[in-house]
C-alpha cells in the first residue's frame, strides 16, 4: 500500500492522499479524523502519516456507517483508548453493529458468502458521542467548534462536517468527478432527501470541499447541481423501463435492465447495491403516484399507475 501523505486544504484542515480522502484536522499534537478508512491496514497507514506529523489521534467523526468510512475505527480505538468517536444517532446503530449493514442487502436474512467482505462489513467499534439526530448543530471538540450539517440521502443519517477553517468534509453526500463519471448509478438510498441535500450543499458558504472519493475542490455548487440532474435522469430511465412493460415488471428485472444499460459489473455485490438504488427510485416513483407495486404470479412487480 502506498505511503499516505497529509495534504493541506487550509490552515489546520488536511486530508489523506490515496483512494480515500480521510479528513485530518490538527489541534496541536493531536488530530481529529473525518472517517477512518476501510480497514486496519489503511488505518495503520493513516496513523503512520499522523505520527510523522508529530501527532496522535484524539477523535474521529464518522460521516456515515459505510465500511470504507468506519472500517478503520477499530484500529484507532484499540490504539488510542481515550479516542472519542462521533456519529449521528442513525449511523451509530450500524457502526456499533457492523453486521447490520450487510443485512440491508439480503432482506435481513443470513447473507450469502458473496456478500461477506470488508466492503459490506466493517470491524466493530463503539461510538462514544452520539450526535443528536437530524439537526444541524455545532459540536465542540478540544475547545474548537465544528459545524455538523445533516445530509440525508446517501444514507438516512449522513452528515457533513465544516471545520473552524470553513472547510467542508462532505463524506459521500456528493462525489468527486472521477467517481461521478465512473458510476452511472450513484449510491443513494432516499431520493427526495438526496435532492434536498444537494440543494442545501449548493448554498453552503464554505472555502473548500473535501470529497471522501475525489480529493478537494474550491467550489461546490456546480457539482451538487450535477448530482441533482443525474438523479432526475436516472429516475426517468427507471420510469421508462417500467412504463414500456405494460403488465408489470419484477423489481429484479428492473435491476437487470439498469445493470445492462449502465454496464455495471456482473457480481453479486454489484447486483445487491444496484437493487438497493433501484428500490429507492421505485419508492420515489410510488410516492409521486407514477407507479404502483402489485403481486403477479408470486412476483412483486412494478407497473405504471393509470
Ligand atoms: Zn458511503
Amino acid at each position: 500500500m502506498a505511503k499516505i501523505e497529509l495534504i493541506q486544504v487550509k490552515g489546520s484542515s488536511f486530508f489523506c492522499s490515496g483512494r480515500l480522502s480521510v479528513g485530518v484536522y490538527k489541534q496541536g499534537d493531536t488530530v481529529i479524523l473525518v472517517d477512518s478508512g476501510i480497514d486496519s491496514d489503511t488505518a495503520k497507514n493513516i496513523d503512520a502519516a499522523i505520527k510523522a506529523a508529530g501527532c496522535s489521534v484524539a477523535a474521529i467523526i464518522n460521516t456515515h456507517h459505510h465500511p470504507d468510512h468506519c472500517g478503520g475505527n477499530n484500529y484507532f480505538q484499540k490504539k488510542y483508548p481515550d479516542l472519542r468517536i462521533f456519529a449521528s444517532q442513525f449511523e451509530s446503530v450500524f457502526i456499533n453493529n457492523p453486521f447490520t449493514h450487510v443485512l440491508c442487502f439480503c432482506n435481513a436474512a443470513a447473507p450469502s458468502t458473496g456478500l461477506r467482505n470488508k466492503y459490506l462489513e466493517a470491524s466493530i467499534s463503539v461510538v462514544t458521542n452520539v450526535i443528536t439526530p437530524y439537526e444541524d448543530q455545532v459540536i465542540e471538540i478540544n475547545g474548537e467548534q465544528f459545524r455538523i450539517v445533516t445530509l440525508p440521502g446517501h444514507t438516512f443519517g449522513s452528515i457533513g462536517i465544516i471545520t473552524p477553517d470553513n472547510v467542508f468534509y462532505c463524506g459521500d453526500a456528493i462525489f468527486g468527478e472521477d467517481t461521478f463519471n465512473k458510476h452511472g448509478v450513484l449510491f443513494y438510498t432516499e431520493i427526495q432527501s438526496s435532492l434536498a441535500s444537494f440543494e442545501k450543499i449548493t448554498w453552503l458558504q464554505i472555502d473548500a470541499t473535501v470529497f471522501y472519493h475525489g480529493g478537494m475542490l474550491a467550489t461546490i455548487s456546480a457539482t451538487a447541481s450535477k448530482h441533482a440532474r443525474r438523479m432526475l435522469e436516472t429516475k426517468d430511465v427507471i420510469a421508462q423501463i417500467i412504463n414500456v412493460e405494460g403488465t408489470g415488471l419484477p423489481i429484479d428485472l428492473v435491476t437487470q435492465k439498469i445493470m445492462n444499460i449502465y454496464r455495471i459489473p456482473q457480481s453479486e455485490m454489484s447486483f445487491a447495491l444496484t437493487r438497493t438504488c433501484v428500490t429507492a427510485f421505485i419508492t420515489q416513483l410510488e410516492l409521486e403516484k407514477k407507479i404502483e407495486l402489485i403481486m403477479r404470479d408470486g412476483l412483486l412487480c412494478v407497473i405504471e399507475k393509470k
